[in-house]
Formats: C-alpha cells, structure tokens, sequence
C-alpha cells in the first residue's frame, strides 16, 4: 500500500504517519528528512548554504533526492510519506514515476479542517533546534533547553512572529487546495477531521481506508456480475 499525508503544520502529521507505519507495518518516506540527509552528501552540497538561509529547494533537485530515495527503496513494501508533494506538479510526477515502476499511489489522506487559531495554538507551544532545526512538543523534551536528537539548544517558538507563522499556514492552504483537488478527481482521496484527538483521527482514517477497500471489492464483484 503506497499512502500520502498531506497537512498543515501543527496538524500532526507525523504522529498519524507513525501509527500508519506501526498498523501496517509500512516503510516510512518523510521527505523532509530525506533532503535533510541528502544535503550532507557530496552531491546537494552546493545547496547546503542555501537551505540554510532559509530558501526553498528547486523543484528540480527536489525531485532528484526523491527519485533516486525511490530507486533505493523495494517499492513492493509500499510506504507512507508525508511532506511531499506540495504542488499539482509534483503530484503528478509521482503519479508517472509510480506508474513508470509498475506502482500508484493507493490512497492521499488530508488532515483537514485545521483553522489557522489551532494551528498556532499547537505551534506556538513547540519549541525549535538551533542547531538541527527539528521542531519537538513539550512533551518530546527530556532535558529542559536541549534537543532530544543533537542535544542544540532550544528555543522557544512563542518568539517567533505569529505573522510569520500566519503566512506559513495561508501558503499551505493556497498550495495545497489544487492538490487535494488533484487527488479528489483520481478518487483516491480521504480527507479527516485533523482538529480532533489523535485516535480519533487515526480511526477516521482506518475506517475510510476500510470503506475504501470494502467499496473496491463490491464495485469489482458488480463488474463481474455484469460481464
Ligand atoms: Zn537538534
């Protein structure tokens, strides 16, 4: 099974990632980290500086560290990725590489209904790495002030501007509606109430994958019945 989880930040992704890993026991894609390591290679070194400043990646070399992450992975296990795609393009690049392999993308879950209140809500209660730059809850945090993976020093991201983080979250929403659309129209989406608890959001989530598998069985049989 080849899924996508597309949301906003704040939405928690990579919680329901992890417990869709766990359930079904999936290869985990998350593209954030992919180019993250990419960039400390000899090859996207060039870009390390830029990245660093802040800048966005070209679409480009974004789809080099995929494709060859794509190449190295056995793509019958399936996997669940979050964190790309971001654009319609990109979407449908995955679409012709998945296809160009034999593969499609199953299912693309949407965290919705994220209002820009929660999100900075949930945001603003993080704190950031000054030094690797992952971004941990309260809770993740073992020794107060530094980070759990490289032990930098954290900061608190109620400093940040809130407009900062408000024109994130309109960038999100203005990129990603096209996507969802995308995926609305090749019927593979599943869209979720991502404001509620963690379980609840991962059981709506079960439950349409399960809806999903068990429409796809009767429409097969109704084929059947007819020839
Ligand atoms: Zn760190």
């Amino acid at each position: 099974m080849i899924l996508i989880l597309i949301g906003p930040p704040g939405s928690g992704k990579s919680t329901q990632c992890q417990l869709l890993v766990d359930t079904f026991q999936l290869p985990f894609l998350s593209v954030g980290e992919i180019i993250r390591q990419a960039l400390t290679t000899e090859e996207f070194s060039a870009y390390r500086h830029k990245v660093e400043a802040g800048n966005l990646l070209p679409d480009e070399i974004v789809l080099n560290v995929i494709r060859s992450k794509f190449n190295n992975i056995d793509l019958h296990k399936g996997f669940v990725m979050e964190g790309f795609p971001r654009t319609v393009g990109q979407a449908s690049w995955i679409d012709d590489f998945l296809e160009s392999k034999g593969f499609k993308v199953d299912k693309v879950v949407f965290l919705d209904n994220m209002g820009t209140e929660t999100i900075k809500k949930r945001i603003l209660s993080r704190h950031q790495c000054n030094r690797c730059k992952r971004v941990f809850a309260p809770e993740e945090i073992k020794n107060k002030g530094l980070c759990p993976l490289c032990d930098g020093p954290l900061y608190d991201r109620q400093d940040d501007q809130e407009s900062v983080l408000e024109n994130r979250i309109k960038q999100y929403h203005r990129q990603s509606h096209p996507v969802k659309e995308y995926y609305s129209n090749k019927n593979v989406l599943i869209a979720v109430d991502a404001s509620k608890e963690i379980q609840q959001v991962f059981n709506s989530i079960l439950e349409q994958l399960k809806n999903e598998q068990n429409n796809k069985e009767s429409t097969a049989s109704h084929d059947y019945a007819q020839k």
